[in-house]
């Protein structure tokens, strides 16, 4: 027996039973939301056991997940999320905000946000006995399905663009995964896995393609819920900050607080904010002419994680922003570099990607879109280590001296 009721998909609204489809709508090609029998849920679920679980990862929500507990314990698969909060009062002073977090997802195992998406779909990959997992990815989602899998013992298989940060591929490399480097872009990679996914018989992880990925990123606002929400006994509605590229993370955010307001256990689900780079801007582009509709762009920024054509779960990210009193701002690469800059000071390394939700809260404050008594979290999506190219662009170099104390003194004038 499945532990969640079916799928939805998110164009259409037809459902489907959990055995009788695996990736996207037969139909339209629509993502598919994986759908639950909430009042069963929360009949069977005390959230205070939740709230006081001593579990320290994802897995202190394997109640309201579509997975059992996998097995693997002592793994890093089990020490996926949970992921620290800061709250800096001199960037908050700076800012001028009241409330300011900052939740730092490149502490997962492998420094992304994207370890959560990767644990659950390995785990769901045991269960329904696949060997074999593939994904195309631009770096991060990679390395973190490769560093899942080799917890779990799975051969991963994984499609980059050649152009994809050394850091990240030397990760796939040294978990074990085969790596194939495509000479193209995030899209073409992802249309070669999906064809090579369905010749081989391998089970695809793709974001905005694979619906349990939202499933594993919903975890991140049930983070939020108890770590924030709850525990500061938060009475104005919080105001999400995330980096969007695919889409995904950003709807399963939105999906996380949906299933805790079906629960009953939220009453206001926060504002959500997606930040897009200027030069791959597809959703932010279709949030701004007020359409549905989203147009592919040639992507072209720094900030690799993100940098996407045809963002692969458009509709649902777009929604999440609209249907949350939220909005899309988009920021450009110089800006992307000054908040890596900018959160350094803190303590906190943010690669490209990640640092671009930064770069969008200045912006919306600047702007008044976001006003001094507003709450706001801001989620850092992955770790500085994973492009330290970016991060030497974000500042000035180290200068080279002489072993001698003349020589500091000369350049410390
Ligand atoms: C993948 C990723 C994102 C964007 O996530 P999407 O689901 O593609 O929108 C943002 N930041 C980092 C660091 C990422 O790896
Ligand atoms: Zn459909």
């Amino acid at each position: 027996m499945a532990k969640f009721s079916g799928y939805k998909c998110s164009v259409c609204g037809k459902e489907y039973t959990p055995d009788s489809v695996t990736y996207t709508c037969p139909d339209d090609g629509g993502n598919l939301d994986v759908t639950y029998d909430y009042s069963l849920l929360a009949s069977r679920i005390n959230p205070d056991e939740i709230l006081s679980s001593s579990d320290a990862s994802i897995w202190r929500y394997t109640a309201l997940l579509p997975v059992d507990d996998p097995g693997y314990d002592g793994t890093p698969l089990k020490s996926v999320g949970w992921t620290p909060i800061y709250s800096p009062q001199s960037l908050m002073k700076e800012l001028g905000l009241e409330l300011l977090w900052i939740k730092d997802d490149g502490r997962n195992p492998t420094a992304s946000f994207k370890d959560r998406a990767s644990a659950i779909v390995v785990a769901r990959a045991k269960e329904i006995e696949a060997e074999v997992v593939v994904t195309a990815s631009t770096g991060n989602a990679g390395a973190a399905l490769a560093g899942m899998a080799a917890a779990a013992a799975h051969q991963a298989v994984i499609f980059a663009p050649k152009t994809a940060p050394p850091a990240k591929i030397a990760q796939l490399l040294v978990f074990g995964a085969k790596v194939y480097l495509v000479d193209g872009n995030y899209d073409q990679a992802f249309d070669l896995s999906i064809k090579a996914a369905e010749t081989f018989g391998w089970y695809c992880r793709n974001t905005g393609f694979n619906p349990f990925t939202a499933e594993g990123k919903k975890t991140a606002a049930y983070e939020i819920w108890e770590q924030v929400m709850v525990k500061q006994n938060l009475k104005k509605p919080l105001c999400i900050f995330i980096s969007v590229g695919d889409g995904n993370i950003i709807s399963g955010l939105h999906k996380g607080f949906k299933d805790l307001q079906a629960l009953g256990w939220l009453e206001k689900i926060p504002r959500i904010f997606g930040v897009q780079s200027v030069g791959s801007a597809a959703i932010a582009n279709a949030f701004g002419k007020g359409t549905e509709e989203i147009l592919s762009v040639q992507a072209d920024t720094l900030a690799d994680s993100i940098s996407v054509d045809m963002p692969r779960d458009g509709l649902r990210a777009l929604r999440a922003a609209t249907h949350t009193d939220g909005a899309y701002i988009t920021v450009g690469d110089e800006s992307i570099l000054l908040a890596i800059a900018r959160l350094g000071k803190e303590g906190i390394f943010a690669e490209p990607a990640a640092a671009t939700a930064f770069a969008g809260l200045q912006k919306a404050i600047e702007s008044g879109l976001i006003t001094p008594i507003d709450p706001v979290l801001v989620m850092n999506t992955g770790s500085g280590l994973k492009d330290v190219k970016a991060a030497q662009k974000a500042v000035q170099p180290a200068p080279i001296i002489e072993p001698t104390l003349r020589a500091l003194e000369a350049v410390m004038k």
